[in-house]
C-alpha cells in the first residue's frame, strides 16, 4: 500500500492540475461541436416535424426534444403549468381568425361555404341580411367604362362577373393589351368590393371565371390552404369594422341568387364582353347572407430552462432562439427550416450543455442563464412577445438578451470569406455589451464580426426584426447573431446537409464566452445609450 503512495499523490497532482485548467471557460466550450450541433439539427430540422409551425405537433415535438435535454442536462424548469408545477413550457394561446360559419340562401336552396362558394376577405354579416341582389357587368368602373351607370345598388348583393371585358382582338378593353388592368389581376375582389362599397352596397358577389370542375378544384385547394396561411396573433380577432368581402360562386349558383336561367347569364358574359350596356336594367331576386367569424385558440409554449447562478442568481442572461418555423407549404412541401432557426435551436442545446458541465464542476456561472426557445416567430415575433409581457423573471432583472436566429449558412457578400457573423444591436443600449463581445471574439474564436446590418440606416432593419427586439423595447441589450439570408430562406431547400457546422460551433463558442463574462463579472453591464 505505502509503495503505492508515490503513485498516488502523483495521480492527486495530475488531477488537481487538470482542476485547475478547467477552471477557464476555454475548457468548457470545448464541449460544443460541430458532430454535436449536427446531431441535434439532423432531429430538429427533420421532416417528421414537418416545418415546426407554430402550435402543430411538429413544433412540440421540437419542444420535448429540447426540453428533454435540458432536463438531462440538470436545468430548472423556469416556468409553470396550468395548476402551478413547475415546467419547462410556458403556455400560452395565439388566436387565428377562422370563418364560423357562412352561407348564402335563396328560395329553399341553401349555398355553404367551401362547398359552393369561397370568400376573400373579411365580412362583418354575423346574422342573417335578407338583401337584393343586382348584376353589375364586371363590376368596374375606370375613365368612360363604367358598370354603375345607372344603377342602384344601394343596400343590395351586387353580382359581377370576376375578370374584365375583352375587346374582341385577344386585348383586354382597359389595358388595350395583353396585359391585364388592375381589374383583371389576382387580387381584383379587393378593387371591386371597395368600389361597390364606395357606391352603397352592402357585399358583392363574384361569378367566378373558371369552369364548374375548375371552381371546385379551387374551393378544395382554399379549404385545404386555409389553416396554414392564416395568421396567428396575440389577441383575438376583433369583429371586422366593414365588409370588405368577396363571396365567389360558381356558374349556376350566381344564376339562382340573380333569379335567372343559367343560359341567360351566359348570354349576358357575352353581351358584357362587348362593352353592351343592354343588360343595364334592374336583374336580380332576393336572397339571405351570412358569415360571421371566431377565433379558433392555437395554444403554443415558450421552453424556459434556468441555469441557477450561485452569487448573483437574480441577475439573468436570456440565451434566445426561436424554435418554430413556417411549415408545410400550400404546394405540400416541408420547409425544414434548418438555418432557421433550426441553427438556433441546436446552439442553445450546445450552450447549455456547456455551462451545466461548468456547474457540475463548481464553476457555474454567478449570474442565472435562461434558455428560452420562443414560438410564433415566424408569424410576427409572437413568443418573445408574450415572454417580454409574461417575464418568468422580473423584467428589471434580465441582464442581457443573446438572441441566435440563422447562424448556418453563407449570405452573398461572404462567398468568399464564410468565417463571419454579423451582430445587431451589441452597441446600442450598452457600450460594455459590445466590449465584452469583441474581447470574447478577439480572445477565443477570430471570426469577421460583421456590423453591416447594425447601421441605422440599413435598410433591412435587422434590429426590429427578431426576437431580441421585444428584449431591447424593455431597454434589456441584445446582441443579435446572424449570417444573413440565402437564396433556400424560408423554402423547402432550408436542409441540414447545406449547413456549415465548423462555423456554426465557432459562432457558438463567440455566444459562450460573452454570455460567460456578462454571466460571470462582478459589475452587470451597464445601459449607457439609446442609440437607433
Ligand atoms: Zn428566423
Amino acid at each position: 500500500m505505502f509503495k503505492r503512495l508515490p503513485f498516488l499523490s502523483g495521480a492527486l497532482v495530475l488531477l488537481t492540475l487538470q482542476a485547475g485548467a478547467q477552471s477557464t471557460a476555454g475548457d468548457y466550450a470545448g464541449t460544443i461541436t460541430p458532430e454535436n450541433l449536427r446531431k441535434h439539427l439532423t432531429v430538429i430540422a427533420h421532416d417528421s416535424l414537418e416545418g415546426r409551425a407554430t402550435g402543430s405537433p411538429g413544433q412540440k415535438k421540437a419542444a420535448e426534444y429540447v426540453a428533454s435535454y435540458y432536463r438531462q442536462y440538470g436545468l430548472k424548469p423556469a416556468a409553470a403549468d396550468a395548476s402551478g408545477k413547475p415546467g419547462f413550457f410556458q403556455v400560452y394561446n395565439l388566436y387565428r381568425g377562422a370563418w364560423e360559419s357562412a352561407h348564402i340562401r335563396k328560395g329553399r336552396q341553401l349555398y355553404e361555404l367551401n362547398r359552393d362558394f369561397y370568400i376573400d376577405g373579411l365580412a362583418n354579416m354575423p346574422e342573417d341580411e335578407s338583401l337584393t341582389t343586382i348584376f353589375a357587368g364586371y363590376g368596374i368602373s375606370e375613365g368612360s367604362y363604367n358598370d354603375y351607370e345607372n344603377l342602384d345598388v344601394r343596400n343590395k348583393a351586387v353580382v359581377v362577373f370576376e375578370g374584365e371585358p375583352g375587346s374582341g382582338n385577344g386585348n383586354y378593353l382597359l389595358s388595350g393589351s395583353t396585359e391585364p388592368s388592375k381589374w383583371g389581376r389576382a387580387r381584383a375582389w379587393e378593387e371591386k368590393a371597395r368600389l361597390a362599397l364606395s357606391k352603397g352596397a352592402r357585399t358583392i358577389i363574384i361569378i367566378s371565371s373558371q369552369n364548374a370542375q375548375g371552381f371546385e378544384k379551387e374551393i378544395q385547394r382554399r379549404a385545404s390552404m386555409a389553416p396554414r396561411v392564416r395568421r396567428l396573433s396575440l389577441r383575438q380577432e376583433e369583429a371586422p369594422a366593414r365588409n370588405l368581402a368577396a363571396f365567389t360562386v360558381g356558374e349556376a349558383a350566381a344564376a339562382s341568387l340573380l333569379g335567372i336561367r343559367e343560359k341567360k347569364l351566359k348570354k349576358l358574359k357575352a353581351k358584357t364582353d362587348k362593352g353592351s350596356s343592354s343588360w343595364k336594367k334592374h336583374i336580380g331576386d332576393d336572397i339571405t347572407i351570412m358569415a360571421k367569424r371566431q377565433s379558433e385558440v392555437v395554444p403554443t409554449e415558450n421552453v424556459a430552462a434556468l441555469l441557477e447562478g450561485t452569487d448573483k442568481k437574480d441577475e439573468i442572461v436570456v440565451i434566445s432562439a426561436h424554435l418554430d418555423h413556417i411549415g408545410i407549404s400550400p404546394d405540400g412541401q416541408i420547409n425544414n427550416g434548418a438555418d432557421d432557426d433550426g441553427t438556433g435551436t441546436v446552439a442553445l442545446l450546445e450552450l447549455a450543455e456547456a455551462f451545466s458541465k461548468a456547474k457540475a464542476e463548481g464553476k457555474g456561472p454567478r449570474r442565472s442563464i435562461l434558455f428560452l426557445n420562443v414560438t410564433g416567430e415566424e408569424m410576427g415575433l409572437l413568443g418573445s412577445e408574450f415572454y417580454s409581457e409574461n417575464p418568468l423573471f422580473p423584467s428589471e432583472n434580465h441582464v442581457a438578451n443573446l438572441n441566435i436566429d440563422m447562424i448556418g449558412r453563407v449570405d452573398d457578400a461572404h462567398k468568399d470569406n464564410p468565417d463571419y457573423v454579423y451582430l445587431i444591436g451589441s452597441d446600442k443600449l450598452s457600450s460594455e455589451l459590445h466590449a465584452i463581445s469583441e474581447n470574447a471574439n478577439q480572445k477565443y474564436v477570430n471570426l469577421t464580426l460583421d456590423y453591416t446590418f447594425n447601421h441605422p440606416d440599413d435598410p433591412n432593419r435587422f434590429y426590429y426584426r427578431s426576437d431580441h427586439y421585444n428584449f431591447a423595447k424593455k431597454g434589456i441589450p441584445v446582441i443579435f447573431y446572424f449570417t444573413g439570408v440565402h437564396e433556400d430562406y424560408h423554402r423547402p431547400g432550408d436542409d441540414v446537409e447545406k449547413i456549415l457546422f465548423d462555423r456554426q460551433a465557432r459562432i457558438v463558442k463567440l455566444i459562450f464566452h460573452t454570455a460567460w463574462e456578462l454571466a460571470n463579472r462582478g459589475e452587470r453591464i451597464k445601459v449607457d445609450s439609446n442609440k437607433p
